[in-house]
């Protein structure tokens, strides 16, 4: 270290004040840890301020009556380990969560399919509950401090850390515990920008590619123009390579460059992961998940020989979105034929019909970046990390938690879950070890 750079020395470093590294900074301080948070940024949770579209989609309580939350939860969630979360999960779920927020001083409030929301409906809320929980406990925040390298020793102190200010300057911070709470690689100009993995990576952790969830994807599809701005209720399955690899149902978004809404954001890590290993990716699209094939042949037909004067694309109106009435007549090859009527339908065209309503596919080109999604899904491999515990099995006093790890979770307030239950998790694990 030369004249200029400062050293500073805490029990517990902590990289990230984001969700988990938050949540990890206050549990260690209330058992009594000495524990300082270090950021590349001149705010804390610079990403929590942009979730939930500015009103923070803090958890999801729709699991948490259930008999065994923390196995309903756990589905939830994704990773190359799939059981990975469940010991953190049966330590702080739902409950927990929402006690822990009412003792920091902020209630919530649940709006629809069981999201929960600090009740002011106001992100910066979270932000400044948690700047207020940091001052009464005295713990020292860091910011500014983009951590650019860090070092592990036998000796004491353990870790070295250097970060580079926003002078450029170099400052070292020691400790004997570290926790990597860095992030994923969504929203990188609120600081999260994959330097966490970099990090991992030169303490000998592996990475497990990320690619982008919770996101839109892009389609081939000619006529996407037409649909753009519809929205429909459907279920949507995501098929690789031809099966079905996973469905969801709910609000299907049409948009200019494919398709969005909570089935498809749900979807898309699938859609991802398949098109990273060069798989054929399809949406299909259903779009009367209440009937079988049968039933949407059978209903097609009594209301075709019913109105059988009727022009073909008024027997749709009523039961199909009217914008989308002129892409089926597309895809049947009869929009050339605005007169005719449903007793002139051909057997083919009907074939059409019966398929589109039920198997509306679209090939799926690509997702939108990082830039555009809600979650990492990939990360560092959890294989090398302690599943109750959140420790390293490689490097001794190193701890991780929330996204910077193979864990995602589903859209509805399951990213931040994790970050609370793996922060709360990593820090009482600490805590254990420290005073056994
Ligand atoms: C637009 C958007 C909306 C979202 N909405 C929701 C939602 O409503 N509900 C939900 O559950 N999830 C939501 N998410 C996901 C959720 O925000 C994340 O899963 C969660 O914040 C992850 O917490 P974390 O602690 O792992 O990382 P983050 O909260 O991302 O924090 C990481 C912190 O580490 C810091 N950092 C990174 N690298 C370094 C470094 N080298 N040196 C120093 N500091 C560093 C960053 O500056 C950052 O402050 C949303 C995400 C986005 C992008």
């Amino acid at each position: 270290m030369n004249e200029d750079q400062t050293s500073m020395h805490h029990k517990l470093l902590i990289i990230g004040a984001g969700a988990s590294g938050l949540m990890a900074a206050v549990t260690a301080r209330d058992l009594g840890i000495d524990t300082a948070i270090l950021d590349g940024n001149d705010r804390i949770g610079k990403k929590i301020s942009m979730t939930g579209d500015g009103r923070c989609n803090i958890t999801n309580e729709s699991t948490a009556t259930e008999t065994d939350e923390a196995a309903a939860l756990l589905r939830k969630y994704h990773g190359g380990q799939s059981d990975f979360p469940l010991p953190v999960l049966r330590q702080f779920g739902i409950r927990q969560t929402i006690d822990f927020f009412h003792v920091l001083g902020l209630p919530l409030t649940r709006l629809k399919e069981g999201f929960m929301y600090p009740m002011s409906l106001q992100a910066a809320s979270v932000l400044d509950i948690f700047e207020l929980a940091l001052e009464d406990r005295s713990i020292p925040v860091y910011l500014n401090r983009k951590v650019v390298d860090v070092t592990v020793s036998k000796e004491h102190p353990r870790f070295t850390i250097t970060c580079r200010t926003e002078t450029e300057e170099q400052v070292v911070y020691t400790s004997e515990y570290l926790f990597l709470c860095t992030g994923g690689l969504t929203g990188q100009n609120a600081g999260t920008d994959g330097s966490g993995y970099e990090l991992a990576r030169r303490l000998g952790h592996t990475l497990v590619e990320p690619v982008p969830a919770i996101v839109q994807l892009k389609v081939q599809y000619p006529h996407l123009k037409a649909l753009s701005g519809i929205k429909i209720q459907g279920q949507a399955h995501i098929l690789a390579n031809g099966e079905v690899v996973r469905s969801e149902s709910g609000e299907i978004h049409f948009a200019e460059y494919g398709l969005s809404g909570p089935p498809i954001l749900q979807l898309s890590r699938k859609a991802a992961f398949h098109l990273a290993r060069g798989d054929s990716v399809t949406v299909s699209v259903d779009l009367m998940p209440g009937r079988t094939e049968e039933e949407v042949v059978e209903f097609l037909e009594m209301n075709w020989g019913t109105f059988e004067h009727r022009k073909v694309a008024e027997s749709f109106t009523g039961f199909i979105h009217k914008k989308l009435i002129p892409v089926l007549l597309k895809e049947a090859d009869i929009d050339q034929q605005p007169d005719l009527l449903c007793q002139d339908l051909s057997w083919r065209t009907k074939g059409v019909f019966y398929k589109i309503l039920k198997r509306w596919d679209f090939k799926v080109t690509g997702t939108h970046s990082f830039e555009n999604a809600q979650a990492t899904a990939g990360g560092i491999d959890t294989r090398e990390l302690v599943a109750d515990t959140l420790e390293s099995k490689l490097v001794p006093g190193l701890y991780m938690a929330g996204e910077v790890m193979d864990v995602d979770g589903d859209f509805g307030g399951y990213n931040l879950q994790w970050a609370w239950s793996s922060g709360y998790a990593a820090a009482m694990a600490l805590g254990k070890h420290i005073f056994k």
